[in-house]
C-alpha cells in the first residue's frame, strides 16, 4: 500500500506547470531578480483579492509580523496579547521587537484566542492583541474589535494559516490594523521556497512596512531607521502570480474534503471532529481531531505502521517551550489540546480512495 502524505503539492504543481515554468523563464530572461514588475503586480493582485488598500511583500510570515508590529509602533517594553496555541514565529516576532508576549488560554472548540479571557489580561502597557486564524478558522473578531477600541490596541492579524478564510464575510487579515500573510509551500497559497506579505488599510503601517523591508530606508542609501532585508523574491512572486487565481477553488478543494471527512469520521468513538463556527468560512488548512480517551500517542503510530502520516500541530504551547517558561504561564485548554490534537491528511484535490482508507485505519485503531 502507498503511503499517505499529510500534504501532497504535486497536483497543483503538475496542473500549472506549463504556466509556472514560463513564469519561471520570464523572470530569468528578465534579469530583474529583486523588486520588480512581479512583486509589484502580485501586491496589486492580492490587495484586490483581499479588498484593501496596501499589500506589500515580505521574505516570510515571520518577517511580516516583526514588519507589521514594528510598523504599528510596537516597541521594547510593550505587551502584546496572544494564544499559546500556535507556530512558535507568533510569539516569536513579539519577542523580536523587544515586546513580550502575554498569553490567554484558548476556546476549547475553534483552537482560537478566546475572546473571554483578553480583557482580564490588559495592563498598562498593552499595546496590541495578535490574534492567529488556526488551521484556517477564523478568531472571533468581533469581540477583539471591540477591545481594541476600548483600551485604543492595535490588532495584528496571523493569516498565515487562512488566506482566502473569512469572518463575517470579510476577508481574513483585512479586519484588524493590519494581517500577516506566509507563503512557506505547504500553506494554502504556497510558493516554491520563502515568502509572505502584509495587508493593511492604514497608509502610516504601509509606509512604514515598505521602509522596514528595506533596510528603514525609503530613498534608498538614505536609512532613517534600524530596518531588515526582507523582500519577496521576483521569482516568487511570478510563482504567487500563477497559483492566485486557483486560490478560491484549492480553498473549495479543501472544504468538500472536509465535508467528506466529517460525513465518516462524525459519528466514530474516540474522537472528536473539527468544530465549524458559524462566523467563520473555514479554509482547512488543517484538518485536526482531537482523540479522547484514547493515546493520542497510540493512534498516531499505528497509522504510521499502516503507512498513513499524520501531524501534531502543536505537540507544545508556545509558554511551554523553553525560552517562555520563566514567565511562568498555566494555561489549561491548551496544555490539553497539544495532547488531543491530531492533524490528518488534507489538499485540495485528495480523493475518496485515500479518505475512505484513512478512516478504515483509523476506525480500527480506535477499536
Ligand atoms: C507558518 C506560520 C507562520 C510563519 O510563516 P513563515 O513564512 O514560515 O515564516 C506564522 N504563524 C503561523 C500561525 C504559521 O502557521
Amino acid at each position: 500500500m502507498p503511503k499517505i502524505p499529510v500534504l501532497d503539492l504535486t497536483p497543483e504543481i503538475e496542473a500549472l506547470w506549463d504556466e509556472l515554468m514560463a513564469a519561471i523563464q520570464g523572470v530569468l530572461k528578465s534579469g530583474q531578480f529583486i523588486m520588480g514588475p512581479n512583486v509589484k503586480a502580485f501586491e496589486q493582485e492580492v490587495a484586490a483579492y483581499l479588498g484593501v488598500k496596501h499589500a506589500i511583500g515580505v521574505n516570510s510570515g515571520t518577517d511580516a509580523l516583526v514588519i507589521a508590529l514594528r510598523a504599528a509602533g510596537i516597541d521594547a517594553g510593550d505587551e502584546v496579547i496572544t494564544t499559546p496555541f500556535t507556530f512558535f514565529a507568533t510569539a516569536e516576532a513579539i519577542s523580536q521587537v523587544g515586546a513580550t508576549p502575554v498569553f490567554v488560554d484558548i476556546d476549547p472548540r475553534t483552537f482560537n484566542i478566546n475572546p473571554e479571557l483578553i480583557e482580564p489580561a490588559v495592563t498598562p502597557r498593552t499595546r496590541a492583541i495578535l490574534p492567529v486564524h488556526l488551521y484556517g478558522q477564523a478568531a472571533d473578531m468581533d469581540p477583539i474589535m471591540e477591545l481594541a477600541e476600548k483600551y485604543n490596541l492595535k490588532v495584528i492579524e496571523d493569516t498565515a494559516q487562512a488566506f482566502g478564510g473569512e469572518y463575517k464575510g470579510r476577508k481574513l487579515g483585512t479586519i484588524g490594523d493590519a494581517g500577516c500573510f506566509s507563503f512557506f509551500p505547504s500553506k494554502n497559497l504556497g510558493a516554491c521556497g520563502d515568502g509572505g506579505l502584509i495587508a493593511t488599510n492604514d497608509d502610516e503601517i504601509a509606509d512604514q512596512a515598505r521602509m522596514l523591508r528595506v533596510h528603514g530606508a525609503k530613498k534608498k542609501y538614505y536609512n532613517e531607521v534600524i530596518g531588515y532585508n526582507s523582500r519577496l523574491d521576483e521569482i516568487q512572486a511570478a510563482i504567487l502570480r500563477v497559483k492566485l487565481p486557483h486560490i478560491d477553488e484549492w480553498n473549495e478543494g479543501r472544504r468538500r474534503v472536509s465535508q467528506v471527512y466529517k460525513e465518516l469520521l462524525g459519528h466514530l468513538d474516540g474522537i472528536e471532529i473539527p468544530y465549524e463556527a458559524s462566523h467563520s468560512k473555514h479554509v482547512y488548512h488543517q484538518y485536526t481531531i482531537r482523540v479522547k480517551g484514547r493515546n493520542r500517542d497510540q493512534v498516531r503510530l499505528r497509522l504510521s505502521e499502516s503507512g498513513i502520516s499524520t501531524m501534531l500541530y502543536y505537540p507544545s504551547a508556545v509558554h511551554k517551550l523553553p525560552v517562555y517558561t520563566h514567565l511562568g504561564y498555566k494555561l489549561r485548554e491548551a496544555e490539553k489540546a497539544v495532547n488531543e490534537v491530531l492533524s490528518l491528511p488534507i489538499w485540495p484535490q485528495m480523493d475518496l480512495t485515500l479518505q475512505r482508507q484513512i478512516v478504515i485505519e483509523l476506525r480500527s485503531v480506535l477499536k
